[in-house]
């Protein structure tokens, strides 16, 4: 999927209209746009998916607020993209409250049940099995935390009932969705993964071929599914009918999932991370996401290079960029892991001299390899570099602003397209299969062990100038959404650019340096060439990296910005009064 050239996205198909809003809209005082890039003085909402921004839109509208409306969202892409993300998996909502000015980090991620082992991704031989295959075992499924991190976040922030911000999910699951470009495309692409399973196959590939653009896709078990969790609440799943299908489900694909995993499974409120740009302070998640702390250090390391001098678009200013990446990265992956198991080196990862010495090490002259982690703790581990195998996972992001200020940033994962590719029989969402995260090899901080979190990437982050919002962003895609989300914000932050301009440009991504760099497909020939005589070596043919969803804060009115990379839309709104 090739990012579509800025002219034909931002110039031709923005939309200003008085949008029929979705179910349970009475605001008929409410105006409302909806398109790539649209602003809003009372509300904003920023989705990969038309249907599920607009059940958000329509709870603001309705007089919800930012949490309430997150939470509608998700569970409308558990319904619009039901492949990306979805109650059998997990993520990281932070939330920003204006009366406060507090942070919250309601960390959702899937925990590895009582019965995982650190050798349970491994051969006999002691090698790792194969990720294809290793995507769709029993043991790769997490418990799953999205539904308890929902209601965490309800409970605390939220004014709606559950069964409210449910019910227009329910109305989507059960008339239907209409098959979009990305889900048309998406279901080709994962035909085999779906036509091993009889459940999923039914559902979306009908006699035998996928949906496809147009075709109205309908979820009648996941309507059901719904419903119990509104009339009875999460305890559905985590101590109900739901839970029990599903640890039988993952029982029945070889792995060892109990009742009371589910029943101990909890959510943690995390402090958030901090970090600088310039004059701009940045608040993301911590550990067990990986996000926060190596988007941090890629831009403190940038921040040091002065890179003004080096116009975004030039060759330089790639160069920094994915040195800045192998850095950041080798870091991440030597010393991070969930902190219940792993002591993180919090105290140096920022640190000015740390970050001085390690930006001294960039050479502006050559891709010099190998960049070893840095010593943060002592030695650093001796690892052998860890490969960024599993293909392109898939998650969907939301922003949401409310007309109080309230703002929120949340990022939620199945890990691969379609999770491990099983829909639970009867119930209509994909089983997760978010332990394929951890390391295979055990011995390492994020190696698998009972209980434990393995590393994620997201990173959903709040942009403070002056101690003010400036900017709520995040993005899927895995360990690319490390560098999605660092580049736009270099972008935005280092060169000043248009918001669709920074989300637009060609973005790279390469974890450590002898990793072939995947590009898109508007970098420049030259630059890619210039880039080659330095060192750098490229992957064949582009890919996209990541889907920022961004939404900058300007004075009283909230501007909203789409990735061109998917089907998204920023749905903004102002009222009449
Ligand atoms: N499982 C990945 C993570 O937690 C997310 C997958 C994706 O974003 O596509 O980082």
């Amino acid at each position: 999927m090739r990012p579509a050239p800025l002219h034909s996205i931002y110039q031709s198909i923005v939309a200003l209209c008085f949008l029929a809003l979705p179910v349970h809209a009475r605001a008929a005082e409410v105006a409302t746009a909806i398109g790539p890039i649209v602003g809003g003085k009372h509300g904003m909402v920023v989705s990969s998916s038309n249907e599920a921004a607009r059940v958000g839109a329509a709870v603001l509208a309705d007089g919800g607020n930012a949490v309430d409306a997150a939470i509608a969202v998700q569970f409308a892409l558990g319904v619009a993209e039901p492949g990306y993300s979805g109650i059998g998996g997990g993520g990281f909502m932070l939330v920003y409250e204006a009366a406060t000015d507090e942070v919250t980090v309601f960390d959702s991620r899937e925990r590895a049940p009582a019965s995982a082992r650190p050798k349970m991704f491994l051969k006999k031989n002691g090698e790792p099995i194969a990720f294809a295959k290793r995507r769709t075992l029993g043991v790769a499924v997490g418990v799953p935390g999205a539904l308890a991190g929902i209601e965490a976040a309800r409970l605390e922030f939220g004014t709606r009932p559950l069964a409210e911000l449910i019910a227009p999910s329910i109305e989507l699951a059960e008339h239907g969705v209409i098959v979009s470009r990305l889900m048309a495309a998406s279901l080709r692409e994962h035909e085999a993964v779906l036509a091993a399973n009889p459940a999923a196959s039914a559902r979306f590939l009908p006699g035998g071929e996928p949906l496809a653009i147009g075709d109205l896709l309908v979820q009648p078990e996941l309507a059901d599914t719904l419903r119990l969790i509104a009339e009875d609440g999460i305890d559905a799943f985590y101590r109900g009918p739901i839970g029990e299908a599903f640890v039988a489900e993952v029982d029945a694909a070889g792995g060892g999932m109990t009742m009371a995993d589910l029943k101990k499974y909890a959510i943690t409120r995390d402090e958030p991370v901090r970090g600088n740009y310039g004059v701009y302070e940045l608040v993301t998640v911590a550990p067990p996401s990986s996000g926060g702390l190596t988007v941090l250090q890629m831009l403190a390391l940038l921040d040091r290079l002065d890179l003004g001098q080096y116009p975004e678009d030039s060759s330089l200013r790639y160069h920094a960029v994915l040195k800045a990446m192998h850095l950041a990265f080798a870091d991440r992956n030597a010393w991070l892991g969930d902190p219940e198991f792993v002591d993180i080196p919090l105290a140096g990862w920022l640190a000015p001299k740390y970050i001085k010495q390690r930006a001294a090490l960039i050479d502006f002259d050559a891709d010099t390899c190998p960049i070893p982690p840095g010593a943060l703790a002592g030695a650093a581990p001796a690892l052998a570099p860890l490969e960024f195998l599993n293909g392109d996972p898939q998650t969907t992001h939301v922003d949401v602003a409310d007309r109080w200020g309230n703002l929120v940033a949340f990022t939620v994962t199945i890990e691969q397209h379609y999770g491990t590719g099983r829909l639970l029989p009867g119930h209509g969402f994909f089983l997760n299969n978010e332990l394929t995260d951890f390391d295979p090899l055990p011995g390492r901080p994020n190696s698998p062990a009972p209980n434990k979190r393995p590393l994620s990437s997201m990173a959903p982050t709040l942009v403070l100038q002056d101690g003010q919002p400036a900017y709520v962003i995040g993005s899927p895609g895995g360990p690319r959404i490390i560098a999605a989300v660092a580049q736009v914000l270099l972008d935005l932050l280092e060169y000043d650019l248009d918001l669709e301009h920074a989300i637009a440009r060609p973005r790279v991504f390469a974890a450590a340096c002898d990793d072939k760099i995947r590009w898109e497909a508007d970098l420049s020939p030259a630059v890619r060439s210039e880039l080659e005589q330095l060192g750098h070596r490229f992957r064949d043919e582009p890919l996209e990296v990541g889907d920022v969803g961004l939404i900058a804060i300007e004075g009283d009115t909230y501007v909203g910005v789409a990735d061109p990379r998917r089907d998204g839309v920023a749905v903004g709104l102002t009222r009449a009064d």
